[in-house]
């Protein structure tokens, strides 16, 4: 009996574990020569031939364009990762991985697939416990918190003369937008600028927007600036429907003119009354509105790019206004300054000392388009562990060193767990060591020895595979200021189990 159409395709059983094991293994594999800081990157070109130049998992694994449904599945785990705390997507990619060869061995074996979801399962809860008992109880200082950021952006071209200075800066734009509640990672904004090199990375005290005045007679620089915001074109009136008005002569032609002069003038004159000093508007502005601003001495943008518009209305307490003839005061905003400077080619605004909230803005500089493209992921990587570290307070040592202790104690632990998920748990424990041992393998090291190296220190102390330099060696990682949040291994863990069990259980893949 048929139940499927002619076109369906359906693999069962064994073949179709095979792979989707397979596929997300190709997947994981793809990133592994990324990991860490002496990890390569990759060159991705797309159909049109836009080329990115990345380090990033999550960004590699997007570009890739991935069909495979299994393998999309790791796709999901970056993304997920990501989401939930900005960084170590690699890391969790490479460990869905290895958790799919690790349980591909165990079918093989004939371990039921249900046992093995089950043993994982145990495994990565004994795991979290244990980043837990591992997280440092050292205060989460500025101190701490610049070597986070540093951990994360090393191996991301930033270069290594300006990694400090750079790290330094993302700690303290952190800072500037914390309170009690924790960090506002929202409220920092990264503004990506090409010409100069990264050390001319500068943080401002509020929004950069990559706009111009709307004329060169407009002032360039005001302080104390009280600042509508708009998302409407200060225009004539369009109508809706297609009219066309008869003109008999020249008088009507006149007055025609005339009442378009007119209603120009009267938005004009409402942003003059109000008394706006600052326009910022998401539409354009005629010409002639221009220019009696301009006269006015008003500083007016037109065309702002929308999350620009929403962040320079939510930093000066402006609403956004769509009707210049209904301006409120309760409408407009006010800045400490408000000013336009040349970079290179382009004029960028900044809008510094919002009234109502505190944003501020990584202007972030690179020499050429992909090295910046590459530094502003790594930023932004750099400030959401910075947040999460700062948030849910705690941080582990790093360079393997976390995935080796994990997987010690899902050993030790293990005995514990019943029957075949027991042989399961132990496979989740060797996979770990995926870990410390691409980093190894990337930073020019025997992986073999290492690992044997790595376990040995470990009796005694504590070591990862640390890059110090070019070279790789078995060391202290906080020693080095190796430095992870311990909510990044938690969500690594996380996700990296999901994506693995979700794969084993499917036994049945029907394409139609
Ligand atoms: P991910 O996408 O997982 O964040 P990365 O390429 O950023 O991948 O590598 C992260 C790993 O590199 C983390 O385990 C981190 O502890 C490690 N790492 C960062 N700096 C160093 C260093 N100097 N020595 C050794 N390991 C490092
Ligand atoms: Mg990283």
């Amino acid at each position: 009996m048929f139940i499927l159409g002619d076109d369906a395709q359906r693999t069962r059983g064994r073949d179709a574990q095979t792979s989707n094991i397979a596929a997300g293994k190709a997947v994981a594999d793809a990133v592994r020569t990324t990991l860490g800081p002496r990890g390569m990157d990759k060159m991705l070109v797309d159909s049109t031939g836009t080329v990115v130049i990345t380090n990033d998992g999550v960004t590699i694994l997007e570009e890739m364009d991935i069909e495979h449904p299994a393998a999309q599945m790791l796709v999901e785990v970056a993304q997920t990762q990501e989401d939930e705390v900005g960084d170590g997507t690699t890391t969790a990619s490479v460990l869905a991985g290895q958790l799919l060869a690790k349980a591909e061995d165990l079918l093989r074996d004939d371990v039921h697939p249900t046992t093995i979801v089950e043993g994982y399962a145990a495994a990565r809860d004994i795991g979290h416990a244990a980043i837990d008992d591992l997280t440092l109880d050292d205060d989460v200082d500025d101190d701490l918190l610049r070597r986070v950021a540093a951990t994360s952006m090393t191996g991301k071209g930033t270069g290594d003369a300006n990694a400090e200075t750079l790290a330094d800066l993302v700690v303290e734009a952190v800072r500037q937008v914390a309170d009690d509640d924790g960090a506002n990672r929202d409220a920092v904004r990264v503004h990506a600028q090409s010409g100069a090199s990264s050390g001319a990375t500068e943080l401002v005290r509020g929004i950069v927007s990559d706009t111009d005045p709307v004329r060169g007679d407009m002032p360039r620089d005001v302080s104390d600036a009280t600042v509508l915001v708009l998302n409407t074109k200060l225009d004539t009136r369009e109508t809706s429907t297609d009219v066309e008005y008869t003109i008999t002569s020249v008088d009507q032609l006149n007055a025609a003119l005339d009442a378009e002069e007119d209603e120009l003038r009267r938005y004009a004159e409402a942003v003059r009354d109000a008394g706006v000093d600052v326009l910022v508007s998401q539409k354009s502005i005629d010409d002639r509105v221009a220019a009696f601003l301009a006269d006015e001495g008003v500083l007016a943008f037109e065309s702002v790019k929308q999350p620009d518009v929403n962040a320079i209305a939510s930093a000066t307490g402006a609403t956004v206004v769509g009707d210049v003839e209904a301006i409120e005061r309760d409408d407009l905003g006010s800045a400490e300054s408000v000013r336009v400077e040349r970079y290179g080619e382009d004029d960028l605004a900044f809008i510094e000392g919002g009234a109502e909230a505190s944003t501020v803005t990584l202007l972030v500089r690179g020499s050429t388009e992909h090295v910046l493209a590459e530094l502003e992921r790594a930023i932004g990587d750099a400030l959401d562990v910075v947040a999460v570290a700062l948030d849910d307070g705690g941080v582990v040592p790093g360079a393997g060193y976390v995935e080796i202790a994990v997987a010690d104690r899902i050993r030790d632990e293990a005995a514990r767990i019943d029957g075949r998920a027991q042989l399961a748990a132990e496979a989740f424990a060797d996979a770990l060591d995926v870990l410390p041992r691409t980093l190894a393998e990337n930073t020019g090291l025997d992986p073999i020895d290492a690992l044997v190296d790595l376990r040995a220190a470990n009796e005694t102390g504590r070591a990862g595979i640390v890059t110090v330099g070019e070279r790789g060696e078995v060391a202290n990682p906080v020693a080095h200021g190796v430095i992870d949040p311990a909510a990044v291994k938690h969500e690594a863990l996380a996700s990296a189990t999901d994506a693995a069990t979700m794969i084993v259980r499917i036994d049945d893949v029907i394409a139609a």
